[in-house]
């Protein structure tokens, strides 16, 4: 008895000694850095079965978040035995492989960057890859055979070992820095990921007994590296006491330098990570930064904790409410002062969605293909629709409560119902049924219908806190302190 009880321990120390155990998992990719491949490229290995009518049909997103013809930058597909047919479906996003029946193959593929020169910040989603670095999302990395993930909300467990031929640089992903990863997650979750290899630099720290990494590369013209890591560090800080997760689990950020002459910044909020790009030029600021840092790490909550049922049809929460929750935490914060806080509404919300050609375009019109296909037309517009709907509910929940609720309540009593009830999705009826807890006002419902879905300009006159009234500048309302007790008033906003 007693030596199988060493035996049973000596095995496991045996185990956790031999990092990392391989576990059983559906599908194991191998990616192979080949940056000094005369095409830089990265390789993508794994070995699949054909069913018992002798196909394997692989899923690859050609069209999505904006970019056309993903499969452009497919550089080398072969696949071992050699099969009898395989055709690239484009207009399916699927590689279809016609074989025998119930055999093994080996699939190998290279991704590449499909447009010369160096990567501008309208290019962002698509993979970069040069002689000296790559940065690919997870569904511009890999193509997925469709069994592998049976439905939208079935996991997977994948394994990812990184293989570096150059034997240069880091390697990190969304999932963590280990050169061998096991991961579970479901189709969205590896597609809205990153994985980087090359000259990045690599920075981490501990919050909450959790790891925060950061990476990023090139020479900054305007700020140093450790000016955004430190942005990280306090918007990670401020947002986890916001919301007061109780799930665990690290968290990754890359930023990428684009070469642009204007000044352009951007990025992508996913589970467990953002991705951030910026324009390398003195046109970026550390203001413009720190906006994007918290709109993206909000993300983790706003959209992949509280899911959109229909994802474009409720940006105006999932984008909006996000725009304002990012400024309303930089004030609560004290990273921006009351006169910034209102100087920002102005001039990037209420001035350039009055002068918005397309600010009326009702909800229902802004279809994932419309807005989509039509996304420098539409881009910011479910955005600042939607902040300044938050803002101007935000100031009715306080009034109405005398200051003792505000929609940070509301908000958090959306996270709460999704974090308990996985099944749950963010919709104009869970939305208003929610805020019927906080407003009595019997034109709750009309004031969404005409601010939201008939996307009519709100009527602020009556909606603001008392400290800001409205001066027109050519029809534009503009928000002004008028009070000469501005700590009041900040106090008030900050609620
Ligand atoms: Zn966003």
């Amino acid at each position: 008895m007693k030596s199988l009880v060493y035996t049973i321990i000596l095995s496991i120390i045996a185990v956790s000694c031999s990092t990392p155990k391989k576990l059983p998992a559906d599908i194991e990719y191998t990616i192979q850095n080949n940056l000094k491949d005369s095409i830089p490229n990265v390789q993508v290995t794994f070995d699949y079965s054909s069913d018992s009518n002798g196909l394997i049909i692989l899923r690859y997103e050609n069209d999505s978040w904006g970019d056309h013809d993903i499969f452009n930058c497919i550089n080398r597909f072969d696949i071992t035995p050699k099969p009898k047919n395989i055709e690239f479906l484009r207009d399916s996003s699927r590689i279809i492989i016609k074989t025998s029946p119930n055999m093994n193959h080996t699939l190998r593929y290279q991704i590449v960057q499909d447009y010369d020169g160096l990567p501008m910040n309208q290019k962002r989603y698509r993979p970069m890859i040069d002689a000296t670095y790559f940065h690919i999302l997870g569904m511009r990395l890999f193509m997925t055979p469709e069994a592998v993930f049976e439905s939208d909300t079935s996991k997977a467990k994948i394994r990812i070992d990184y293989d570096d031929k150059t034997r240069e640089g880091i390697f990190h992903s969304s999932f963590g820095k280990n050169t061998s990863q096991n991961i579970e997650v479901l189709r969205e979750d590896l597609y809205a990921s990153f994985f980087v290899g090359g000259d990045f630099r690599r920075y981490s720290f501990t919050h909450d007994q959790d790891t925060v990494y950061f990476v990023t590369r090139g020479k900054w013209k305007t700020f140093q590296d450790q000016d955004i890591f430190k942005i990280l560090k306090e918007t990670i800080g401020s947002q986890r006491s916001f919301w007061n997760d109780p799930r665990k689990g690290n968290f990754s950020v890359s930023l990428v330098p684009t070469y642009e002459n204007w000044y352009s910044v951007g990025g992508s909020g996913f589970s467990s990570s953002f991705v951030s790009f910026a324009s390398n030029n003195d046109k970026v600021t550390l203001a413009q930064m720190q906006w994007l840092y918290n709109h993206e790490m909000l993300h983790k909550w706003i959209g992949r904790t509280i899911l959109n049922e229909n994802e474009v049809e409720q940006y105006w929460f999932s984008e909006g409410f996000t725009d304002y929750y990012a400024y309303k935490l930089m004030l609560k914060n004290d990273r921006l002062n009351l006169t910034e806080y209102i100087d920002v509404i102005n001039k990037e919300v209420i001035v350039p969605h009055y002068l918005d050609p397309v600010n009326s375009t009702p909800n229902a019109e802004l279809t994932f293909e419309e807005y989509w296909s039509n996304y420098a037309k539409y881009m910011k517009l479910p955005y600042r629709r939607g902040l300044l709907y938050a803002f101007y509910i935000d100031n009715q929940i306080k009034e109405q409560s005398q200051y003792s609720r505000s929609l940070d309540d509301l908000m958090l009593d959306l996270f709460s119902m999704a974090l308990h009830d996985k099944n749950i999705r963010f919709n104009q009826t869970l939305f208003i049924k929610t805020l019927s807890d906080y407003l009595t006002a019997s034109d709750l419902k009309s004031d969404f219908e005409q601010y939201i879905l008939e996307g009519k300009f709100i009527d602020f006159e009556n909606g603001l806190p008392n400290g800001i009234s409205i001066e027109y500048q050519e029809n534009i309302p503009i928000f002004k302190p008028d009070t000469e007790d501005l700590i009041e008033l900040e106090k008030k906003l900050k609620r």
